[in-house]
């Protein structure tokens, strides 16, 4: 799908995003040409995005940027491959976690090294509705883990997890303490959408806070709609007709009230939420290396 052009001129606003790949692209080898496309007309200050992205990186770049002292911290995405009801792509907690880590990364360029996010979460809830993976929770903290270890063992003695799917939130701030003392550095971990208030985000969210994050919403699909419009799919879609045999009658209920909250997301209230999360975390990062 072609970006428009003022979706694009977000996504270079941004100053990344569209080179932002989910966990999946990652992992293919793909990536999209928009992003360096655009390198031969940027100014000075134009920092290529892939330079944030530990996966897209060369040993070389990395073990430089760590003995210069350049780098200090780093940011390890997490997400879901999960049901995101009828309209948006399953990679929306992994891609969105990472669109909002790579543009805080960018901003601090070159003091943060985003990680290869996780990209499978703690998703049993959602094992009803088809294509969901999900990883027993044990699984899933013990990769978080490991990968913090990798990152220490390199040197690195400041990470914030940032997670992009409600079902990891817990289980990631249970073991935060125990990490932070077994590995001896700093580790903190938040949810991306911690950074929205009632002051800074009310004004975009028609179906209420408490729908922040929700689940295919306004909010996500407004995220999707401003920073991945191709892993957003109307086509075809008649809620009307749709049936998921679902068990509990509530969780019916639910699923066709987040698909009607959707039909209120707009791309410019997503730009809006975006920038807010981004600014959030770069603060947030900002704070974690003045501390370390
Ligand atoms: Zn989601």
């Amino acid at each position: 799908m072609m970006l428009s052009r003022s979706r694009r001129s977000f996504l270079f606003s941004l100053g990344a995003a569209t080179a932002a790949p989910t966990a999946a692209m990652a992992m293919a080898g793909e990536g999209r040409s928009e992003g360096s496309a655009q390198v031969t007309h940027a100014g000075e200050k134009y920092i290529h995005p892939r330079k944030v992205l530990l996966w897209q990186c060369t040993r070389k770049e990395i073990r430089e940027a760590l003995e210069s002292g350049r780098l200090k911290a780093a940011i390890v995405p997490t997400g879901s491959t999960e049901q995101h009801n009828e309209h948006l792509a399953m990679i929306h907690d992994t891609a969105s976690a990472v669109l909002v880590a790579q543009n805080a990364a960018l901003q601090l360029y070159p003091q943060v090294i985003v990680s290869t996010p996780v990209p499978v979460g703690i998703s049993p809830h959602w094992m009803e509705r088809k294509g969901t993976l999900t990883l027993r929770q044990e699984t899933f903290l013990a990769v978080v883990f490991d990968i913090c270890e990798s990152l220490k063992i390199h040197g690195l003695k400041t990470i914030l997890i940032l997670n992009g799917h409600g079902g990891n939130n817990g289980p990631l701030k249970s073991q935060v303490a125990r990490w932070r003392e077994k590995l001896g550095i700093q580790i903190e971990t938040h949810s991306y959408w911690e950074a929205y208030t009632k002051e800074n985000a009310s004004p975009y969210m028609q179906s209420g806070m408490a729908m922040i994050p929700g689940h295919s919403g306004e909010f996500e699909t407004s995220f999707a709609l401003a920073a991945f419009p191709e892993r957003v799919h109307r086509e075809g879609v008649d809620y009307s007709k749709v049936r998921l045999n679902l068990k509990s009658p509530k969780d019916a209920d639910d699923d066709r009230m987040y698909y009607n909250d959707s039909l209120l997301a707009t791309a410019e209230k997503g730009e809006a939420l975006i920038r807010i999360a981004v600014d959030w975390v770069a603060k947030k990062m900002r704070q974690m290396i003045r501390q370390s």
